[in-house]
């Protein structure tokens, strides 16, 4: 059985990514910049942002924090991306999700040019991917897209069945695992006899949020399996899938912590690479 290390996978990646933004910045005079908008005070979300703003300095990405109280109005927030978007410096802008009430997302994501959404959530990038036209991607499928492919699992020919359809993960995922030629089923809270599709699947993707909600019965013996979930309990951090109880069934699984979390960072590093590279070479 084939732990698959995300940590690792991430931290290659990130080394790389560093290599590739110093060559970058010894043509053109500047390294990729990444603005990161926080709004109010949410503890997880500050704890996120410290994470991308520590593995930006690593990568030799500027970034730039914009920390705004949770009292600002929408035309306000809308008027700092408006800048971003103007500026010559800022290759990427990323807004820190929830946003406190009162403050339409769709909008303020809406806002943000699709050149410089490295987060993958603008309507024309989800729009191209559905296309399977170049674009920057949703950083968590695009991440677990590379971690397959970094260690030599290929999803073509595989019953992928992804569990969950946000806009977020479920629904990117399975478009970039039918890009790839896999044959995908997507289940959410309205699929009827959701253990046998699990038990199904050749590749299982859990973004169900639910802890432990795949159990060891679920998956099929030589199954991959990829969790995307994360739950804090007092133990530490849990995933969508009973790690133990399926471990020593399946050909390959993500531990939680450790697996999909870490290149989900790297993806967006990645992405505001990929943006600036576009800016600079056109
Ligand atoms: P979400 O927006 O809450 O979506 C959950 C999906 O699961 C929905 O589509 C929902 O179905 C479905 N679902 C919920 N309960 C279900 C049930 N009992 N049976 C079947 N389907 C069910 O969550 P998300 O943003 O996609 O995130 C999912 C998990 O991944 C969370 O634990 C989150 O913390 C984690 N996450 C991790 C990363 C990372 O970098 N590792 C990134 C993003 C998210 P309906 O659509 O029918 O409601």
């Amino acid at each position: 059985m084939l732990i698959i290390d995300g940590k690792a996978t991430a931290l290659a990646i990130r080394r790389e990514i560093a290599e590739a933004s110093r060559e970058l910045e010894s043509q053109h005079g500047r390294s990729p910049g990444l603005a990161v908008i926080l709004v109010g005070d949410d503890p997880a979300s500050h704890v996120y942002v410290r994470n991308k703003e520590r593995a930006c300095q690593e990568a030799n990405i500027r970034s730039f924090s914009h920390r705004l109280p949770a009292s600002v109005t929408q035309q306000e927030l809308l008027d700092l991306i408006d800048s971003l978007a103007d500026s010559d410096d800022i290759d990427g802008i990323l807004l820190q999700l929830p946003l406190p009430k009162g403050l339409d997302e769709d909008v303020c994501l809406d806002r943000i040019p699709p050149t410089k959404d490295v987060d993958g959530f603008h309507p024309m990038n989800v729009g191209r991917m559905a296309l399977g036209l170049p674009g920057l991607r949703s950083c968590t499928p695009a991440g677990i897209m590379t971690l397959l492919q970094r260690h030599d699992i290929d999803p073509s020919g595989m019953h992928a069945v992804v569990l969950g359809r946000s806009n977020i993960v479920g629904k990117p995922m399975s478009l970039l695992l039918l890009e790839a030629n896999a044959t995908v089923t997507i289940c959410h809270s309205r699929t009827k006899n959701i253990q046998d599709i699990c038990r199904q699947a050749d590749l299982l993707v859990a973004a169900v949020g639910r802890p432990h909600f795949v159990t060891g019965d679920m998956v099929k013996p030589g199954a991959v399996v990829v969790d995307v979930g994360i739950h804090r309990t007092d133990n530490g951090l849990i995933g969508d899938c009973d790690f133990e109880a399926m471990k020593d069934k399946v050909a390959a699984i993500t531990p939680v912590p450790g697996g999909v979390g870490p290149m989900t960072i790297a993806q967006l590093l990645a992405n505001t690479l990929q943006a600036c590279r576009q800016r600079l070479n056109g």
